[in-house]
């Protein structure tokens, strides 16, 4: 068997450690003679795994008990109309950030359910900075402020939040558990798990309790209510039990790697790697504002375009999988989660050096 790195924006990388774990358990979970995949969501060994998953979650983030944890289906992009489907409800308007791809995907769904003020918008400067907060319109009548923290398709990422009484709901998808996270100044975070915290199939929603009053409402599908999951735990129907079984060993994985403050200062040390080689080239660029380069996701395009397949093909061959940029965006991007080593970026830029000195 052989292993190459895999830059794949998501469904992403896992850790070596937990695929060799969830192997050795697929067949016969501790013992039981049935694999997670085949237990009753109902059961007292899945109630254990779930029960755990959202403990570790809880210790990782410092989630306190003003929250909820809940796990929901349909991808971050249900949640685009779920989150304004349980939480604009007795509002009449949202008001969103336009940062990117995903922002403006989140602003279209919630436009089907109440008026959308984009307090900000970096769509002028190719979405490749962050809007000025001091100039943002906010309307604190709004439901709620939305935004995306890390821009998985652009490469874009901040961790400062704007000044608002509003509840800040964050998509954070591609950047959760990669930095520490002050929990408390947000009224719900959401991150699909396939980036960085296991299999595609469930999102992780951490919702404050206060929130959850607001999916009183007659229209809401029951399955969708934030209030109904928080209250069945996650069970309203069948959860994604493998899918959360694998969260639960990627959070374990967490917690031995040393939580993540110690991902953060792995995450600092391989964008540095991966950026500052590319600002050394004249053959390499990134076009985002250094301010804002995401940690997690690094586009980068070649000087002379046309050696673009050329590039892919010999990367792919180098062991090197999955460099293409988002089909809306083309040229490269290196999807570097928590999950991929510093060695694996090394690796990256080792090719790189050496394709520019063949080509360049
Ligand atoms: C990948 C991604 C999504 C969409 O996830 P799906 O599970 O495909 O719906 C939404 N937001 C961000 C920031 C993402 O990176």
């Amino acid at each position: 068997m052989s292993r190459v790195y895999n830059f794949c924006s998501g469904p992403a990388a896992l850790p070596e450690a937990v695929l060799s774990k969830a192997q050795a358990e697929l067949l016969d979970w501790h013992g039981k003679g049935v694999s997670v995949m085949e237990m009753s969501h109902r059961s007292d060994e899945f109630v254990s795994i779930l029960a755990s998953a959202k403990s570790r979650l809880s210790s990782l983030l410092g989630i306190s008990d003003d929250y909820e944890i809940v796990f929901t289906q349909g991808g971050a992009s249900t949640s685009f109309a779920q989150i304004p489907a349980n939480l604009t409800h007795g509002f009449s308007s949202a008001c969103y950030l336009d940062t990117g791809a995903w922002s403006t995907k989140a602003i279209k769904e919630a436009r089907k359910y109440a008026d959308v003020i984009v307090a900000g918008s970096s769509k002028a400067e190719g979405y490749t900075t962050v809007p000025d907060f001091a100039s943002l319109e906010l309307d604190e009548r709004a439901a709620y402020l939305h935004l995306t923290p890390n821009e998985t398709i652009g490469g874009v990422e901040f961790a400062d939040l704007p000044e608002t009484n509003l509840p800040i709901i964050a998509d954070l998808s591609s950047t959760i558990l990669s930095r520490p996270l002050d929990v408390s100044k947000y009224g719900m975070i959401y991150a699909g798990a396939q980036k960085n915290i296991g299999p595609a199939g469930v999102v992780v929603n951490i919702i404050r309790k206060d929130l959850l009053a607001r999916s009183d409402n007659a229209n809401l599908p029951s399955v969708w209510s934030y209030a109904n999951l928080a209250e069945q735990d996650s069970m309203v129907n069948t959860p994604p039990t493998f899918a959360i079984y694998l969260a639960d060993l990627v959070f374990e994985w967490l917690e031995a790697q040393g939580g993540v403050a110690a991902m953060e200062a792995i995450n600092i040390e391989k964008a540095a790697l991966l950026y500052d080689a590319i600002d050394a080239s004249d053959f390499y660029s990134n076009p985002i504002d250094s301010r804002y380069r995401s940690r997690m996701n690094v586009p980068f395009i070649l000087a002379d375009e046309s050696l673009e397949s050329l590039f892919l093909k010999e990367s792919e061959k180098a062991g090197l999988r999955t460099l293409a940029g988002h089909r809306s965006v083309g040229g490269m991007r290196a999807s570097i989660y928590n999950a991929m080593p510093k060695a694996g970026v090394q690796a990256l830029v080792d090719f790189m050096q050496a394709f520019e000195k063949r080509y360049g």
